[in-house]
Order: structure tokens, then sequence, then C-alpha cells
């Protein structure tokens, strides 16, 4: 899975599935059951950290088949497996709003509706009508936004494990060139703060009620700090980064000690944003 996730690192799944389309989808399902293997869906992996034990199920992966949209005047209705950059910079195009601060995000839309990825100021799941998904038992569900349960970092499908397969969203007129310097500004803010220059899976914790988990973090005197070849970044104390060669068992311990020094520093016990799969 370190060929898989963007801090390049975890162990082998047993098995990895990409469907082609929906009957594959659905026919890989029913085999992942009959075969009584714990299944996990994966998009871009930009939010996850695979155990260096690997994964001993099915990962089934839709950003290779699942991609593109279908648009309307106000929106489009677009799979799963799209890349979310490239979806915003394509309503941006059409002079459509909503999402432009969104522009970045290196994950997939199906990722982006399971986690309601948001910046500054904008949630996908503000944007979204309705959610195509597919339950562990093979069902097809169309699901309306309030279904959907988005909140901050969270969304229905984190507790239901359905598999997103497309979402219908509805967008706003505005101005291609305002929509594009909205775009080119966000971009920058990213590359100026962040630490894009080593593999990491953005941010490492949720924010906290009352503050800001990397301020927190840079306070107790954690920037910089290090387990293994993993680190707290020293650009934005927010991430975390992979040094080089860096094993998930380094990343768990780092995050496990992190909300420990802030547990003391702040009080505040902080909630890890990135996925963690498998034993740890
Ligand atoms: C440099 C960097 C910057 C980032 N900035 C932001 C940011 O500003 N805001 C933000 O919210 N996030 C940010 N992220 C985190 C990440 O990109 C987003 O959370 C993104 O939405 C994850 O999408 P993914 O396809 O990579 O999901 P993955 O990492 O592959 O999966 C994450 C979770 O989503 C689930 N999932 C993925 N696809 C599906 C699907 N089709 N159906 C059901 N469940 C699914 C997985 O099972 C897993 O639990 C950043 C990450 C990086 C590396």
């Amino acid at each position: 899975m370190s060929q898989r996730t963007t801090f390049k690192l975890g162990g082998l799944a047993r098995v990895f599935l990409e469907p082609r389309d929906e009957q594959e989808l659905l026919a890989a399902l029913h085999w992942v059951k009959s075969e009584s293997l714990p299944l996990f869906v994966v998009g871009r992996g930009s939010n996850l950290i695979v155990s260096d034990a690997g994964w001993p199920g099915a990962i089934v992966c839709l950003a290779a088949n699942f991609t593109g949209a279908d648009w309307t005047e106000v929106g489009a209705s677009v799979r799963s497996g799209t890349r979310l950059t490239e979806f915003v910079v394509q309503a941006v195009g059409r002079g459509l709003s909503g999402l432009e601060k969104l522009a970045g995000i290196p994950g997939t839309v199906g990722g982006a509706v399971f986690i309601n990825a948001g910046a500054y100021g904008q949630e996908f799941g503000d944007r979204v009508v309705e959610v195509k998904s597919l339950t562990r038992d093979g069902i097809w569900r169309e699901r309306s936004r309030e279904e959907c349960g988005f909140a901050y970092r969270h969304s229905t499908f984190r507790d239901n494990g359905e598999i997103v397969v497309s979402a219908m969203v509805e967008l706003e007129p505005g101005n291609v060139e305002d929509l594009r310097a909205s775009v080119r500004e966000t971009q920058k803010a990213r590359i100026d703060k962040q630490p894009l220059d080593l593999p990491n899976a953005g941010s490492l914790f949720k924010r906290p009620v009352g503050g800001f988990a990397s301020k927190m973090v840079e306070e107790a005197g954690l920037k910089g700090f290090r387990v293994g070849n993993a680190a707290i970044s020293e650009k934005h104390a927010g991430f975390a980064v992979n040094l080089g060669g860096a094993t998930a068992t380094d990343v768990w311990n780092l995050s496990a000690e992190v909300i420990a020094r802030v547990q003391v520093s702040h009080g505040v016990t902080l909630e890890r944003e990135v996925v963690f799969l498998g034993d740890f």
C-alpha cells in the first residue's frame, strides 16, 4: 500500500481490486463476502496510513475507473474516483462556484464525501444534493444530503460502511476569472504553508473544539518532533511527514505521543483525522 498512499508507507493488501464498472463492483463485493474477507475502500490514499503488517483483506479502489462527471447548467453528477481538484477546476472553468477553495486537496470525490473534505470555509457536503452508494449487502442507495449526515470531517458513510459511487453536486454561477484567481490564491497558500515536498497525509488531527490542533502542537514545542523517520513538520505543525523510510508504526507512535503531550500542555485530547487501517 506504500504505492497507493500519499504517506508512502504500509504493508501489502491481501487482495487489491479495481472494478471497471458498477456491475464489477457488485461482483467484487459478492466475491469478497463469499471469501469472508474484510473489505476496505480506498480512493487516492491521501488520508490513510496502512499498517506495516498490511491488510489481511480486500481493498477496493475506485480511483482508476470510476472517473468523470456529467455536467448540467448548475452542477454535475460526478463519479467517486474522480480527482477532487480536477473536478473543482472543471467547475471553475464552467463558471460554477462553491468548491473552488477545495482545489489542491489530493483525494478523490469519494474520499471527499466520506470525510466531508473542507478548506478555507468550504465543505464538500454543503454542495451535495444526493449520493449514490452501495451497501455492504450489495444494495444500491440514493442518499439525500440530509441522509448523508455531513458534519465537520464526518458523514454517515463513516458509520454505515457504504461505498460511495457518485455524487450529485449543485453549485452557483460565478465569474470564471474571479474563480480562477481564487483557485490560484488557495493553491499558493497551500504551497506556502504545507510541507508538500515530503510525503504526508494532510492534517494529522481534527480541529478540536475551541482551537487549532496545529497551534497546540506548536505551543507544546513539538514542531520537528520525531519518532523513527516520521516527524511533525517543521513547516506546519498540523502535518506529520515521512522523512524517508518511516514506518506506519512510527506515525502511529508519533501521533500517540503528540496526543499525550498536548493533553498535558493544553488539557485537550486531540483526535486523529488520518484513517489508520489494520493493526496498530
Ligand atoms: C497535502 C494534503 C493536503 C490535504 N488537505 C486537505 C484539506 O484541506 N481538507 C481536507 O478535508 N482534507 C485534506 N487532505 C486529506 C485528504 O486529501 C482528504 O481527506 C481526501 O478527501 C481523501 O480522499 P482520498 O480519495 O485520498 O481518500 P483515502 O485516503 O483513499 O480514504 C480516506 C477514507 O475515505 C474512505 N473512502 C475513500 N473513497 C471512498 C468511497 N468511494 N466510498 C466510501 N469510502 C471511501 C476510505 O475508506 C477511508 O476511510 C489533505 C491531504 C494531503 C496529503
